[in-house]
Order: C-alpha cells, then sequence, then structure tokens
C-alpha cells in the first residue's frame, strides 16, 4: 500500500450540518467510523454496472468493475478510482491493526482496507466498504 497522504478536506461541515444531511445510520459509520452490520448493506451483493460515490459529498470513489464476492459481508472493491479519491489511515482501534479507508474530499469514513488475504484479485487488497457509506449511480444504459 502507498504510504498515507493525507490532505485537508475540500468540503468541511460542522457535524451539526452532517447530522442535518445524513440519517442518523449513515451518520453513524461515515461521521463516527461506526460499521454496519455485515449481510446487511442495500450493496453487499450489487452487480450493478456503475460508480459508487461517497453518500457524504457525491465524490466518486470506486467502479463496479473492480467490486468483487468477498464473502465477507461488505462491499468489496480489490482498488478505488484511480487517482486520489480515498485517503488510507492506519487505525489501531479496538486492539486491531487496520488501515482506515476515507473519502479523500471530505474525510468521511467508508471501511479498511486488508492485504494479503489471497482473493486472487489484481491487487490482493480488499477494501471492505459499509453500503451505507456509497451511493451507486448506475451507468446510463
Ligand atoms: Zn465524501
Amino acid at each position: 500500500m502507498d504510504p498515507v497522504t493525507e490532505r485537508a478536506p475540500k468540503i468541511v461541515k460542522s457535524d451539526e450540518e452532517w447530522r442535518e444531511l445524513l440519517n442518523p445510520a449513515e451518520y453513524h459509520v461515515l461521521r463516527q467510523a461506526g460499521t454496519e452490520r455485515p449481510f446487511t448493506g442495500e450493496y453487499t451483493d450489487t452487480k450493478t454496472v456503475g460508480s459508487y460515490t461517497c453518500r457524504a459529498c457525491g465524490a466518486e470513489l470506486f467502479r463496479s468493475e473492480t467490486k468483487f464476492d468477498s464473502h465477507c459481508g461488505w462491499p468489496s472493491f480489490f482498488t478505488p478510482l484511480a487517482g486520489d479519491a480515498v485517503i488510507e489511515r492506519p487505525d489501531n482501534s479496538l486492539g486491531m491493526r487496520r488501515v482506515e479507508v476515507l473519502c479523500a474530499s471530505c474525510h468521511s469514513h467508508l471501511g479498511h482496507v486488508f492485504a494479503g488475504e489471497g482473493y486472487g484479485t489484481p491487487t490482493d487488497l480488499r477494501y471492505c466498504i459499509n453500503s451505507v457509506s456509497l451511493r451507486l449511480v448506475p451507468d446510463p444504459r
């Protein structure tokens, strides 16, 4: 994984503004780094072709072509969009050494990325992302 390159968010809102914009489940995951329960998210098994955007700010984060069946209970991608759509930073909470994935535009929490699990994807990375952090924008037919 690339070293963490953390930049200031382009989109800055107060806590009050985020609470108004997001429903309680979205707010808990995106702004309080919560995790939705496995196998409950609306995009866990979605195959629709399109872009996954940040539910907080609308930035494009992932493409459906990089989504794969991880059977872990959350939408899983082997890479984010090219460039710097997401920020990765160490997360040692809950007694685990994990890497948190954040939206680069608004610094909302998306999920975590895991390496070397042997999924046989091009990157051997699993971006394990909460459905509630994403909004699927299907490609026009
Ligand atoms: Zn965002």
